[in-house]
Formats: structure tokens, C-alpha cells, sequence
């Protein structure tokens, strides 16, 4: 339970004895007995403990809760390696088409050929994006994808002689689900330190190759915002040694129409349709994240996927793969995220793509430069899609990254990712997206220069933010010791009651 600033009560416990949300008319035909009804069915014996609620206090409720979310719609989001960009509204009403929103998973091919059309489509631009052979769009996160990709290259050391390659080699400015998903596959994890640069450094990489080197997992630009400038012979050297290169393409959006794994020698590649191609997240999910294959992995690609039958211009589920990992998702992965990315997809076309992608990198470098001055910036040069500062300097005047964070949300900011990467000491990492205009980029760096002044002009402001939200600081430790995740029959004693604190 807390408090609202203004002293309103957040308290879920909202029921009173006897208040109902629906009234039924009575029956008109005498009461049966359920056991006689039901014979053999074990009845419950007493109600279920719900709240009890009429609707009006139902909706104010979820409305008053909906209103104190912070969104992309409702403001600035550079939430770094989340790539937060304005969704449009039209993905929203494609997928809420009655033809897509109601079909059953169970419906046969010959009734759900528009969405299988759909998908095989959306696999298609998706290959020409990045220039692999051939996706599966089941997984249904980034992280997914990743342990999806990393299995077939599991399944495919085990039938070319490979399974004394028990390694995997990730940079250490890599994501860290890199890392779990490696380890999930039951593979030992090497990180290599990056150069100076922020960069893979190629020496380095070529001391941790061995014949018990199964992949790198690269993420590309890595989470320093940088472009790995020598991925060729990144690719050519773990190809040489016998391994496989992943490329983490969960923000793809920098590279949107100028570059592509399948050109830099990728073997596998997830994308995160939720990020780079416009589907609202942040909240949990749904999400998609498709994994495509060069020709060496196609045999392992999860499955079903969706093929043309030849010549009668209709679409079938292919569960004739016979290498296949197999599913990795019940059905088919989540179809409502597909139809929104596709939606995207065809609304702004390849130009449009490329522009998003420019923009995005453009608007990044902008506040790079805005910013430098006050912040220290770890790495030199452009940046892409998004850049890491350090507030190292503001920390020693008595502002920390998270103080800063905090105190963004004062200005109604969301706060950019922060503490990470971990290579970077008081990281805070930018991700602006292309579709912030120049007046809220130019009132972002308004604010982080004014919060840098009240950090030495007063500090005690910018410790003890946020002032105006409808949670201060939460109590990190106890919420992390003692989480309440779903609402609880109240003890009595507690129930007319309401305590907050
Ligand atoms: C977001 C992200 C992921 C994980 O994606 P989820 O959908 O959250 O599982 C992986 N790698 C990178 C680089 C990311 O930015």
C-alpha cells in the first residue's frame, strides 16, 4: 500500500461486503440442488474470496491506475536499448481487424490463409531487412530468439563433429541476456573485454578461439552505441575456427537500410519486433523475437513455418523439417505483434525504414554533443542509434546516475537506462528513437544541464527526488525481500481500514 501526493489512497483493497458489479433477474424456475445437477463433479463449498466491488468503483480504479502509468504516448521515453519509439495508431486498428483478432490457433489452413499470407510476407521483408535466408517468427522475446538461435548452433555442432565446442565468447558490451541464453543452452560463457575504443578487440578475440569455441554472440551496434567496425574479420576468424557467429539485432534500428548481418558473415539473428519495428512494450508484453538463419542453420529452425505450396498460390504449415529444434512457443508466437510490425512494415515502406534508421542515429549524436560538455562520455566518435554518458563528475559533487534519473521524473521524463552497460561507471545510456521532434530533444537537454547546476547549487533537491510522483522512492530492499505481485484477501482486521504508508 502507498500514498498518492495529494494523500489519495493506492490501496487495491477497494471491496465492501455486499457491493455487486452485476445484478441477474431471478430465475423463474425453482432452485435445483447442484449436487443433483452435477452428480460426481466436486462443488466448491464456499464462494470464492473476491473482491467485492460495483462497477463504477471498478472503472475509476483501473482508469485512476491507467492515468498514473507513464507511457510513450503520454511523454519522452529514452529508455536506452529499449529503442521506446511512438507507435503508430493504425498497427493498433490492423491488428484489431475482426478477420485477425478472432481466429482460433485450432481453425484450419484452408480458413486462415490471410494470416499465414501475412506471416510468410512479414518473413519475407524481414530476410530482405537483413539479409538472411530464411526466420521463424515463433519466439516471443528477444531473449527467446536468442536461446532459440543459440540452440541451433547447438544442434548444429552436434551433427558436423562439434561437441567438444562447449564455449560461447561474448563481449563484455554485450546484452546481458547474451550471456543467460549462452548459459541456458548449457554452454560455458567466455566475456572478453572490449579496447579502449569500446570496440571487440580483435587480438583479444583471436587468444579465446579454440576448438572448443562454439559462437560468439555479438550484439551489433553493441550496448555502447558503437558500430563494430571490424565485424568482417570478426566473422571471418570465428568462421576459420570453426565456429558460429550470433548477432544480437535487438536494435537494429541504426542500421535500418544501410547494413546487414547476412552481409557481415551472421549465421543466426534475432530481431525484436517490439522494438525496432513498433510495437508498444515496456509493459511486460506480448513481444516477438523472430531468429532468421543463413543457409548453414535453415535445417534447425524452429517450426512450424510458413511455406507457399507451389503453384496454387496458398500457404501451408511446413512441420516437414526433420532437423528442426522444434517449437520453442505454443502455436505459432504472437500473431497480434506480427500484424502491428507488418503494418509498419508496409506503411513506411524501405524508405521510410532507412529514414527511421538515419533519424534515430541523428537524433542520438544531437544529444551527444548537447550534453558532452556537462557529462563525460566515455568513447569518441559517433555514436548510433543511442550513447552512454557518465555522471562520474556529477556523483562527486553529491548527484549520482540515480539520483539524476530520479529527478529526471520530476520534469515528467522517463529516465534513461542506467548502471549500464557495467564496463561504464555511472552509466546513464540515451536511446532518443527517431520519432522525437527537436523540441523535446532540445527540452531533454535543458533539463539534464539543470539538474547538473542543482547538483552543486542544491544537491539535497536531487537526492530526495522525485518530489511530484505518485511514488517517491520506493524501499528497493523490501520490495525486493517481500514483493506483493497480486491482490490478497485482506485479514480482516485490515479491511474497512485502509492503511497506507
Ligand atoms: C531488449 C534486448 C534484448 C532482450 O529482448 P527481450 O524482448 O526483452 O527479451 C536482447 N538484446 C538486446 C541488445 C536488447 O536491447
Amino acid at each position: 500500500m502507498m500514498t498518492v501526493s495529494g494523500g489519495e489512497s493506492l490501496i487495491f483493497e477497494k471491496g465492501i461486503p455486499g457491493h455487486r458489479g452485476s445484478h441477474l433477474p431471478t430465475a423463474g424456475v425453482p432452485a435445483a440442488d447442484p449436487a443433483v445437477l452435477l452428480p460426481g463433479v466436486p462443488l466448491r463449498e464456499e464462494p470464492p474470496s473476491l473482491p467485492e466491488v460495483a462497477e463504477p468503483q471498478v472503472v475509476r480504479h483501473y482508469t485512476r491506475l491507467s492515468r498514473l502509468n507513464y507511457c510513450v504516448d503520454t511523454g519522452f521515453y529514452p529508455l536506452g536499448s529499449c529503442t521506446m519509439k511512438y507507435n503508430p495508431k493504425l498497427n493498433e486498428e490492423m491488428s484489431a481487424l475482426p478477420g485477425f483478432a478472432a481466429l482460433h490457433p485450432y481453425q484450419t489452413e484452408d480458413q486462415v490463409q490471410g494470416v499465414l499470407r501475412l506471416m510468410y510476407e512479414l518473413e519475407q521483408a524481414l530476410l530482405t531487412i537483413t539479409g538472411m535466408e530464411r526466420a521463424s517468427l515463433q519466439p516471443s522475446a528477444g531473449a527467446q530468439g536468442e536461446l532459440a538461435g543459440i540452440l541451433m548452433i547447438k544442434a548444429y555442432h552436434r551433427d558436423n563433429d562439434g561437441t567438444g565446442r562447449d564455449t560461447v565468447i561474448v563481449p563484455d558490451s554485450a546484452h546481458g541476456t547474451n550471456l543467460a541464453s549462452a548459459a541456458m543452452a548449457g554452454y560455458r560463457v567466455v566475456e572478453i573485454p572490449s579496447s579502449p575504443r569500446g570496440l571487440i578487440d580483435l587480438s583479444t578475440l583471436r587468444r579465446h578461439l579454440s576448438e572448443r569455441t562454439a559462437a560468439i554472440m555479438l550484439t551489433n551496434p553493441n550496448t555502447l552505441g558503437l558500430f563494430e567496425e571490424d565485424i568482417l574479420e570478426i566473422s571471418r576468424l570465428i568462421h576459420e575456427a570453426g565456429a558460429l557467429c550470433y548477432y544480437d539485432g535487438a536494435n537494429l534500428n541504426a542500421i535500418l537500410g544501410k547494413a546487414r548481418p547476412g552481409d557481415m558473415g551472421m549465421d543466426v539473428v534475432h530481431l525484436n519486433l517490439h522494438k525496432t519495428f513498433s510495437t508498444p512494450h515496456g509493459g511486460g508484453g506480448p513481444g516477438a523475437g523472430p531468429v532468421a538463419v543463413g543457409p548453414t542453420l535453415e535445417p534447425y529452425l524452429p517450426m512450424p513455418l510458413v511455406r507457399p505450396v507451389q503453384g496454387e498460390g496458398v500457404f501451408t504449415l511446413d512441420y516437414d523439417r526433420p532437423f528442426s529444434i522444434g517449437r520453442v512457443k505454443g502455436f505459432f508466437g504472437n500473431v497480434g505483434v506480427m500484424i502491428r510490425a507488418f503494418t509498419y512494415i508496409l506503411s513506411v515502406g524501405s524508405d521510410g525504414l532507412t529514414r527511421a534508421g538515419e533519424d534515430a542515429v541523428l537524433a542520438a549524436n544531437y544529444l551527444r554533443a548537447r550534453l558532452c560538455d556537462l557529462y563525460s562520455v566515455p568513447h569518441d566518435g559517433p555514436c548510433m542509434h543511442e550513447f552512454v554518458i557518465s555522471a562520474t563528475q556529477q556523483a562527486e559533487r553529491g548527484g549520482t546516475a540515480r539520483d539524476i534519473a530520479k529527478r529526471l521524473l520530476d520534469f515528467g521524463i522517463h529516465p534513461p537506462t542506467v548502471y549500464f552497460p557495467l564496463t561504464v561507471r555511472e552509466a546513464l545510456m540515451v536511446e532518443p528513437t527517431e520519432t522525437e521532434d527537436l523540441h523535446t530533444l532540445d527540452r531533454f537537454v535543458d533539463v539534464m544541464r539543470q539538474i547538473d547546476g542543482e547538483i552543486t547549487n542544491d544537491p539535497e533537491t536531487v537526492r530526495e527526488a522525485p518530489h511530484h510522483t505518485p511514488v517517491r522512492r520506493p524501499d528497493e530492499t523490501l520490495a525486493a525481500r517481500h514483493p506483493v505481485l497480486r491482490w490478497q484477501k485482506p485479514r480482516s482486521d485490515e479491511f474497512s481500514e485502509p492503511v497506507s504508508g
